[in-house]
């Protein structure tokens, strides 16, 4: 993609940073709501898109319904609603191009520091293009849009003898564009919404696949097309054959999730119940398909017509459910002994968590670590002014949280500009009781939470995870909420320089 500006330094109102489908989003909706600002988007790959167009994995796709995961501005008019990257990507670039959106974006620039300065009300904002050139933004607000985890790479576990193996082992993230496995053995190590996605389509033309699991995932089955969806759309409009979905999928989400967390040995077993029958008889549902956690506790992984299933029933894959000793010359040793012969080792062991694309942030001279901080609705957090982050949910569609984040930061522009404050951020005066800023347990959210923000034990501070709750709390109520802060960063300093000295000392301490 063409990059547009490229001015040395410049002021803006709003920078977004990251062009994925948070960032597209904001930067359309700023566009509809605020037309009187500057904003741009940085945007660090060199097309839009983020995930949907970084993985390149045969078989990418949503494992959340198209209804609720595209935006409500612009419906999903496929027959199928589960989107596979190619028509993510494709229903991305109409929004760039119908809306011009292209003209706000500048590609390849990371931007790799924003230090905020109390005495100016600004961020100062370092850019960092291609060619290693740096210049400066300086802006009034930042909006966060980089997602959550590490593009350089992902989770990668030490496996015993990684060396000794002479096939291909490759991190989902890093797939080889092109790469064939035609009649190639694969082990796919993993279990989780990757492992699941890549089984049936690398079984399609391979000599065969082993999905190899340390313990089951939950797994259930739908039709890749909505009944509903099929008889409304022949007579309706796209428009309200959309709402209509998305109504009927933010009910069956909540509900699903609020029965999960309040009747979970019932779900599980109705889970379970319909992987038995969508599998062969005497298949062992048990071993493989018997997680030892509740469900939503980790993410319920989705597979689309069974596709999974079917491929475990017609034998092009089978499941192993076992320990890794090592890796060997041609395979994989597990701890009972056995061994698993392949030529392609597919690792797919999970992402590398991470917040704000690895951007150093400074507040009035401090460097400020997000494990010092606790989030405010799932969008700011304490002690740090005129920053907003796009993080959506993990118990259903990313974006029904992000479009709710959009609606919430043109509300506080709004506000700034009716009351003509400068600054807004949550006051916290010491950290609360707290808990990890995700609700999941699963391994790369546990492995990442001492890195991460906190969450405290009461709204405003406790975000958890349910879009009909943030719907009246973060759409409706007042933003005026006795929390946030106007034009008062007198705190700041004192905060921050607390936090870091905190920080010193436990490092000393761990030395
Ligand atoms: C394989 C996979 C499948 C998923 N499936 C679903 C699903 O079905 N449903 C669901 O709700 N969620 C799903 N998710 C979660 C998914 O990440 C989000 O739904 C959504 O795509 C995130 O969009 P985003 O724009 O916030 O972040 P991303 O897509 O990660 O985009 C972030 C962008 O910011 C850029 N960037 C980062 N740091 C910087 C920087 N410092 N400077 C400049 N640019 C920067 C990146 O290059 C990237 O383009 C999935 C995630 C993965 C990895």
């Amino acid at each position: 993609m063409q990059s547009t500006k490229t001015d040395p330094s410049e002021h803006l109102d709003v920078l977004i940073i990251g062009a994925g489908i948070s960032g597209l989003g904001m930067c359309y909706t700023l566009k509809k709501q605020r037309q009187n600002d500057t904003f741009a988007v940085i945007e660090s790959r060199d097309n839009f898109g983020g995930t949907w167009d970084f993985f390149k994995y045969p078989g990418l796709r949503s494992d959340s319904d198209m209804y609720t995961f595209a935006y409500s501005f612009k419906p999903w008019t496929e027959r199928e609603y589960i989107g596979s990257a190619e028509r993510i990507n494709n229903y991305l670039s109409e929004l760039v191009e119908d809306e011009k959106l292209i003209e706000y974006i500048r590609f390849q620039q990371r931007v790799i520091k924003v230090s905020w300065r109390s005495e100016e009300n600004k961020w100062t904002c370092t850019v960092r293009k291609s060619d290693g050139t740096e210049y400066k933004i300086y802006c009034k607000f930042i909006v966060s849009c980089t997602g959550y985890y590490n593009y350089e790479s992902g989770y990668l576990p030490k496996f015993e003898g990684a060396d000794n193996f002479k096939g291909d082992i490759i991190h989902p993230q890093k797939w080889p564009e092109n790469y064939s496995y035609k009649d190639k053995r694969i082990v796919v190590i993993g279990s989780g919404a990757t492992a699941v996605t890549l089984v049936p389509k690398l079984a399609a033309e391979s000599s065969h696949v082993v999905m190899l699991q340390r313990s089951p995932t939950y797994i259930y089955n739908r039709p890749s097309s909505d009944g509903l969806y099929r008889f409304l759309s022949s007579f309706m409009s796209a428009k309200f054959t959309n709402k209509i979905m998305r109504t009927k999928y933010v009910l069956m989400q909540q509900i699903t999730y609020f029965l999960s967390k309040r009747f979970p040995n019932f779900m599980a077993k109705i889970i379970r119940k319909e992987t038995a029958i969508a599998l062969n008889d005497g298949f062992d549902v048990d071993t493989h398909f018997k997680p030892n956690y509740k469900p939503w506790d980790q993410r319920v992984c989705m597979v689309p017509d069974g596709d999974l299933f079917n491929c475990l029933n017609g034998g092009s894959a089978s499941i192993v459910t076992a320990h890794i000793a090592s890796f060997t010359e041609n395979g994989v040793k597990l701890k009972n002994g056995e061994h698993i012969d392949a030529d392609v080792i597919v690792t797919a062991t999970g992402l590398d968590v991470q917040l704000w694309g690895g951007m150093m942030v400074e507040v009035d001279g401090h460097n400020v670590t997000p494990n010092s901080l606790t989030n405010y609705k799932g969008m700011m957090f304490s002690n740090i002014p005129n920053f907003l982050m796009i993080f959506g949910y993990t118990n259903s569609s990313w974006t029904l949280k992000a479009e709710l984040s959009y609606q919430y930061i043109c509300r506080l522009l709004n506000l700034l500009d009716e009351k003509q404050y400068s600054s807004v951020y949550p006051y916290l005066e010491e950290e609360q009781e707290s808990e990890g800023i995700v609700d999941l347990n699963s391994g790369y959210v546990l492995r990442a939470a001492p890195r991460l923000p906190k969450q405290g034990l009461h709204f405003p501070w406790r975000n958890k995870d349910f879009y009909l709750k943030d719907l009246l709390a973060i759409k409706y109520r007042d933003i005026e909420d006795g929390v946030l802060r106007f034009d008062d960063t007198e705190h700041l300093a004192k905060f921050h320089e607390k936090a870091a000295e905190k920080r010193r000392n436990a490092d000393e301490a761990n030395c």
